[in-house]
């Protein structure tokens, strides 16, 4: 991994922001998946978003109910993502799996704080300059779920067929899969990748917008490293045939042969392609697909956000038993086969900006945990 701008100096916007908050050091924009896919078209349009988004989801519960009593009303993976998980689901698990599980149980305690939802407003919008750099987007009417998804996949052959037509970039690409083999379903949005005509090569890149001009922290570094990894593995898997239509649907809940509605037959056939339902489209994504190579490298390019200057960027090998470790563990949370886990010592300084600090289970813990094993040294 390499550096490779050197910052310069805060401005007066950089100082105005930490005025506000504190340690937005760290801050970057940490737009999920979720959020930057509700900017497609077709996302706008879905009949069902409102039961997908986090705010939905949300079980109320009291606040005083422990987290032992609610794992008994069925797993996380079946409470808070039925169906599919987005890969920033994992990347906010590595950053605190506490903390994700809060933010499913008690998001109503979040506080918004309008000079974070700035960051977040300037990241987005900086994605989404990008994205229309390279195309437009077409709302298209949605009348079921099989019409939300065959956009999607009308989204991702758009840059598969592009490449094999010699374009060179294609940008918010949708992706998905069931990696390793673990019945688990994901969905993530690629923010860029990068086609070489000559020698076939698929370079994948990951951006991130920083409100402020100091290096990502290791912590974030770790959970954009399990993002690249996540996504090349996806991609890998289409490219090699990994994934059969028969898994797509049970796990999205789709009707393979349910005929499309009009605009999205309408569409299908602007893109040249004529299927009146998934079966057929799916076949030929995969198969398109198959005449990829696998993604070669990996980069995330950390960019700033008054500036637009890139700061730093680095590149990540892949490792894919590392990956393979990181999930199955990962999977255990969601499967409710573990404990849930909070942040380490080393890491505790997470928990003076989290909003769940008050109420954390695993801190109040932790922290009995230190204190009696001072007394005892003091003994
Ligand atoms: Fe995680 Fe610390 Fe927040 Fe608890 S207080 S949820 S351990 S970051």
């Amino acid at each position: 991994m390499a550096d490779s701008t050197k910052p310069e100096n805060g401005s007066k916007y950089e100082a105005d922001l930490k005025r506000n908050i504190n340690d937005l050091d760290l801050w970057d924009d940490d737009i999920s998946d979720e959020i930057l896919s509700s900017y497609d078209s077709d996302i706008l349009l879905m009949p069902d978003k409102k039961q997908r988004t986090n705010k939905e989801m949300t079980v109320k519960v009291d606040i005083k109910v422990s987290t032992d009593q609610l794992a008994r009303h069925g797993t996380p993976l079946e409470r808070f993502r039925p169906g599919y998980l987005w890969v920033s689901d994992l990347t906010k698990q590595n950053w605190c799996e506490q903390q994700l599980y809060y933010s499913f149980t008690m998001s109503g305690i979040i506080e918004v704080n309008p000079v974070v939802q700035k960051v977040m407003t300037e990241g987005s919008n900086l994605h989404l300059a990008r994205e229309l750099a390279v195309h437009d987007t077409v709302p298209v009417k949605v009348t079921s779920n099989e019409d939300i998804w065959a956009i999607k996949v009308i989204n991702l052959l758009n840059a598969v067929q592009g490449f094999l037509n010699g374009v060179t970039l294609a940008r918010e690409v949708p992706i998905f899969g069931a990696p390793f083999q673990q019945d688990v379903f994901f969905v993530g949005l690629i923010d860029e990748l990068r086609f070489d005509p000559e020698s076939y090569n698929i370079d994948l890149l990951e951006l991130k917008t920083k409100a402020f001009k100091s290096p990502p922290s290791k912590a974030q570094k770790s959970q954009h490293r399990l993002q690249v990894l996540l996504y090349k593995k996806l991609f890998d898997d289409l490219v090699k045939g990994n994934l059969s239509k028969e898994t797509v649907a049970k796990h999205l809940r789709l009707d393979l042969k349910r005929d499309f509605g009009e605009a999205v037959s309408l569409e299908l056939t602007k893109h040249l392609v004529e299927f009146q339902n998934l079966d057929g489209l799916l076949d030929h994504l995969f198969q398109r697909m198959q005449c990829l190579t696998c993604v070669s490298q990996l980069h995330i390019e950390y960019v700033h956000q008054e500036s637009k200057q890139t700061l730093y960027h680095h590149t990540e090998d892949y490792d894919d038993d590392d990956l393979s470790n990181i999930f199955e563990d990962y999977l255990k949370f969601w499967r409710g086969q573990r404990p849930i886990a909070g942040v380490d010592i080393e890491e505790a300084w997470k928990c003076q900006k989290c909003d769940f600090a008050d109420i954390c289970e695993w801190r109040a813990k932790k922290s009995e945990e230190y204190s009696s094993k001072n007394k005892a040294k003091i003994k």
